[in-house]
């Protein structure tokens, strides 16, 4: 697999979103709507009520029946506020009405207070032809009862969850957690709070991954640092594969000595991709060990960064049932040359400034603070140079979470 040419990055994501089919979540859980955020439905929601449920006036003002009226005014003969029950009108009168308060039976219009006069004997006077069923919400205008509101596989956000919760729904059904076990390798890595022997450094990416998967509905078994050393990784996977949907890892992946993590899954796994025709992460490896596949990410944090965020992350949306993976991405202006094609995609920490795509200064990979300062990521083509104002598909990191 080695002497390969390097894997294209829609050819491995297929190869991931493949995996991900034969490794769906079939069980799912009832939750609070309170902390069904990032979750997916399991079932479709249907609703149980039309929306609005009765018609109701969009404005405050005044409803009436234009209905064999002459434009005359009209004395009001009842006042409606939201959350009560009208009387039907009685015919020759208006109703004074407020915003969200059921219209009437009998009023077909209402009009805005603004469009109307108080006269000196009470009545109201109506400053201009209106149209049947202006500024009325007709029951139902939004959904029938019985209409499929989300389909099964929606990620539930804000948005989502309020849709829920307007059909009174004080729970919603989900795919079960995916559990992750997440690993760090390598003998140089230091837990934060230990003190740094000399030639260590913090492990950084157990905490970027750690929230990264919490947000994409995952729940994390953390296994902690794994040395450089083959037998033991061998044994560590052995023992994560079982309870785990997925074993997540970092580090020694390359092709150094040192990078036991890709030669076990090499050897002893059933080898899915390896060597990616991106930057950064084109060590990435991918395979399954036992029962359970195993991402292994570079350990370079921004490595680690770009290959969780343009492809673990898909394969963790798809076994919870997502179709829609893809994240939204959009043409951007760039404010800076990139003069020399590169044989690999590139993808360039960048920030969004007076419409123009910008770039941190420093793009190696081990540079995790360019990360913090960006807003995502610029895709430079394979071979493609750029010059200042030319166009590039940049994707927005809050679109990988
Ligand atoms: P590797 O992919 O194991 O060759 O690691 C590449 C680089 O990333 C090395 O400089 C590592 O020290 C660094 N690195 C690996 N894992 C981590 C981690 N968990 N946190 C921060 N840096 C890391
Ligand atoms: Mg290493």
């Amino acid at each position: 697999m080695s002497g390969s040419p390097l894997l294209p990055l829609e050819e491995a994501i297929s190869r991931l979103l493949a995996m991900a089919e034969t490794q769906r979540l079939q069980d799912s859980e009832t939750v609070p709507l309170s902390v069904a955020r990032q979750r997916v439905l399991a079932n479709d929601l249907v609703a149980t009520l039309d929306l609005p449920p009765w018609p109701n006036s969009a404005m405050d003002g005044y409803a009436l029946n234009l209905e064999g009226w002459d434009g005359q005014p009209l004395p009001v003969s009842q006042q409606v506020f939201a959350g009560q029950v009208p009387e039907a009108l009685t015919p020759g009168t208006c109703a004074r009405i407020f915003t969200g308060a059921p219209v009437p039976k009998g009023a077909n219009a209402v009009e805005m207070q603004e469009n109307t006069e108080v006269l000196d004997d009470g009545r109201i006077r109506f400053k201009q032809p209106l149209i049947p069923g202006c500024n009325i919400r007709a029951q139902g205008q939004e959904n029938r009862a019985g209409d499929v509101l989300l389909h099964a596989g929606k990620r539930l956000g804000p948005f989502e969850l309020a849709v829920a919760a307007a059909q009174g729904c004080t729970h919603v059904q989900v795919v079960r957690r995916p559990r992750v076990a997440l690993l760090s390798t390598g003998n140089e890595l230091v837990e934060p709070g230990m003190p740094l022997r000399p030639g260590s450094l913090y492990n950084s990416n157990r905490t970027l991954l750690n929230h990264w998967l919490s947000a994409l509905g995952c729940e994390v078994i953390d296994a902690g640092i794994l040395p450089d050393d083959a037998r033991q990784t061998r044994l560590r996977l052995d023992q994560l594969q079982h309870g785990t949907d997925l074993i997540l890892t970092t580090g020694g992946v390359s092709a150094g000595d040192a990078d036991c993590l890709g030669q076990v899954l090499r050897e002893c796994g059933k080898p899915l991709l390896w060597k990616l025709s991106i930057k950064p992460g084109k060590p990435l490896t991918v395979g399954q060990f036992g029962k359970v596949p195993v991402i292994g990410l570079p350990g370079n944090p921004t490595s680690a960064l770009v290959t969780f965020g343009l492809l673990a992350r898909v394969y963790l949306l798809r076994i919870q049932g997502v179709e829609d993976v893809e994240p939204l991405s959009f043409a951007v202006t760039v404010g800076f040359a990139w003069p020399k094609p590169g044989s690999r995609r590139e993808y360039l920490r960048a920030r969004l400034e007076g419409g123009r795509a910008v770039l941190y200064p420093n793009q190696s990979s081990g540079v995790l603070l360019g990360a913090s300062w960006a807003d995502g990521l610029v895709e430079v083509l394979e071979g493609r140079t750029l010059q200042a104002g030319e166009t590039a598909r940049f994707i927005p990191f809050s679109e990988l979470f």
